[in-house]
């Protein structure tokens, strides 16, 4: 049997004493390894040499007593059995060094007791050292996500409560709210492990971002908290976040995915906005919901005016209700122009919601409350029927056809009637086939491909168009285009604001195109705003554009202007 080894300290001023107790060890089959010291400096640089099981401490030294031997092996923070083996220590004594954490007391003319007081003590020294471990795993469980390793919302609320409580100094804080967008778009077209993956990266460019001075807590799903002290201006805040988009600006790999993510971010001040975790919690949510309206890489800091989300999302749901029967939406058009001509050959219909006496609300909003509430269904017939309608009007008038896009939800995509639905708004307006396209999304495909393919081959028969909106967010499943039939590729809008900048986005988007091209499709940028993106996109042979560059969104009297200049400029 091979012998244990067993790593004694010893606080011994003879050496005879040290090699008794030695030989006692040795006598029940253990291997010792020991050093002996017998000074407070010696003690103290033995403790953090090696990795002691216990310690065996003498009582009277000439300059060291057991007393202020057990002190130094406290200080050490180490949890170490403390036996003290003595001819001289006085009961009393021996009970007091016990009450302050020797664990037993062994006389030296009788060392028989001090293996089985050795062993017991090691034994019990692992139990209080797993109790330990899993009371350190429980806090880390209770105050950490296990996904990103950042405090989890309890401690932040915990620290928040520290931060707020009365008799605290009158420090300002800020408090940013941060939340993905387009997240749930990830988790639900590429599942939810890569959606974790995601988070994780997201979690350390934050964490880069705001530094090790300020608390960065994940909250839930794609929601971030941070509290940064000394702020209470907007303008810094507004820095800080502007330093956030900058941080998330880049393609997050993910299982060979290749993702963009933005975010929308929140601010509010302590003690201007809210003096307890409440109100700022509160104050925070409504100036992150804010920030959400507008979209994109936004920011916002709370002004009180502002409500929350829950009133926002509650009143905005009746009110989804009512909108369609009250003719509240109305849609915008946004011109596609041929890159090499110059030529207007398309316009994108999109949804704008209207309510009495308020601002127009972002389709990234309450387009997702449709999609829950399932009012997509018939909200997304009157936008596909009025689409083909105006394009229809426009031909009418005499301007030279265009395509309409339509954006198609998933939740459409999934009704059995679509193709029916379709054919009925294109009988009822009197629009031909070959001037309506459809904008679906990569995610459409993820599930039930074999039924998407065929409903798409139904609706091309017909003559329509099919293109793939946002594409560039899952990246990598590019396989499926092959099999999917398509006309065009739309790259995604992140791709085309880092172009020309060296960055990714530069390869990403000649990628694209010359797969589109490869596969015979046709290849549309959107989100053009500048000569150099337009330059880039020219060079590298995209087809066509559409962007702020070429006109914004606009109402149908608006885009009847358009089209009558640009036909004239084609008469000329
Ligand atoms: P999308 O289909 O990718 O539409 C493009 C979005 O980019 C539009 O935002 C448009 O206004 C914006 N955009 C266009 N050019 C530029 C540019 O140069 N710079 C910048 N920064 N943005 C530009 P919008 O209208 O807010 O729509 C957002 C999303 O809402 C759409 O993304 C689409 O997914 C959805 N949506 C809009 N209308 C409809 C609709 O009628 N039906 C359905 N199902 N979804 C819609
Ligand atoms: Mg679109
Ligand atoms: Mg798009």
């Amino acid at each position: 049997m091979s012998k244990k080894n067993l790593h004694i300290l010893m606080v011994e001023d003879s050496d005879d004493d040290s090699l008794l107790i030695r030989h006692e060890l040795l006598e029940a089959g253990y291997e010792v390894v020991h050093d002996r010291v017998d000074t407070v400096e010696g003690l103290a640089a033995a403790l953090k040499s090696k990795p002691w099981d216990a310690v065996i401490c003498d009582h009277n030294m000439p300059e060291l007593n057991s007393t202020t031997a057990l002190c130094i092996v406290k200080q050490s923070r180490k949890d170490l059995p403390f036996i003290i083996v003595s001819g001289s220590i006085p009961d009393e004594q021996a009970i007091d060094s016990m009450r302050t954490g020797a664990r037993d007391f062994i006389r030296k003319d009788n060392l028989s007791r001090l293996v089985p007081a050795i062993e017991r003590e090691i034994e019990e020294a692992a139990v209080r050292n797993d109790l330990r471990l899993t009371r350190e795993h429980l806090m880390q469980a209770m105050h950490f996500d296990s996904l990103t390793g950042l405090p989890n919302r309890e401690h932040l609320i915990e620290y928040l409560s520290t931060m707020t409580a009365e008799g605290r100094s009158e420090l300002p804080f800020a408090v940013f709210m941060i939340d993905l967008n387009r997240f749930r778009k990830i988790t639900r077209s590429l599942g939810i492990e890569i959606g974790n993956k995601v988070l994780a990266e997201v979690a350390e460019s934050l964490q880069g971002a705001f530094g090790n001075m300020t608390l960065l807590a994940r909250c839930n799903a794609d929601r971030f908290i941070a509290i940064v002290e000394c702020m209470d201006g907007e303008d810094q805040a507004s820095e800080v976040a502007e330093n956030l988009h900058a941080s998330l600006n880049r393609v997050l790999v993910a299982d060979g995915h290749e993702l963009f993510v933005t975010a929308s971010v929140g601010a509010c001040f302590y003690p201007k906005d809210g003096s307890d975790v409440e109100a700022l919690m509160k104050n925070v949510e409504a100036a992150l919901y804010a920030a959400k309206v507008v979209g994109g890489s936004s920011f916002k800091a709370y002004q009180s005016a502002m409500e929350s989300r829950e009133q926002v999302g509650l009143a905005m749901e009746s009110a989804l209700y009512r909108a369609l029967k009250n003719e509240e939406f109305l849609l915008h058009y946004q011109p596609q122009f041929d890159l090499s001509e110059s030529r207007l050959v398309g316009v994108e219909a999109l949804v704008r919601w209207r309510q009495p006496d308020s601002e127009i609300v972002s389709p990234g909003v309450f387009i997702p409350l449709l999609e829950e509430t399932g009012l997509i269904v018939p909200v997304g017939e009157w936008i596909l029927r009025s689409a083909c309608a105006q394009n229809k009007k426009w031909q009418d008038a005499g301007y030279p056809p265009v395509r309409i896009a339509v954006n198609l939800s998933s939740i459409q995509f999934q009704q059995a009637n679509l193709v029916q639905t379709v054919r009925n708004a294109l009988q009822e307006t009197g629009l031909a086939p070959e001037y309506l396209e459809l904008e679906i999304t990569e995610n459409i495909a993820v599930h039930n491909e074999e039924a998407v393919i065929g409903i798409l081959e139904e609706l091309r028969s017909i003559g329509i168009h099919i293109a793939i909106d946002d594409f560039g967010m899952g990246y990598s499943s590019l396989s499926y285009l092959k099999r999917f039939p398509i006309d065009k590729l739309k790259i995604d809008q992140s791709f085309v604001r880092d172009c020309n900048d060296g960055a990714h986005g530069d390869g990403i988007i000649r990628a694209i195109i010359g797969m589109g091209h490869s596969l015979k499709l046709t290849v549309i940028a959107e989100g053009v705003e500048t000569w150099e993106q337009i330059d880039f996109l020219q060079r590298n042979g995209c087809d066509e554009v559409q962007g702020y560059f070429y006109g914004k969104p606009m109402p149908e009297d608006e885009f009847s202007s358009l089209m009558k200049r640009e036909s004239m400029e084609t008469v000329l």
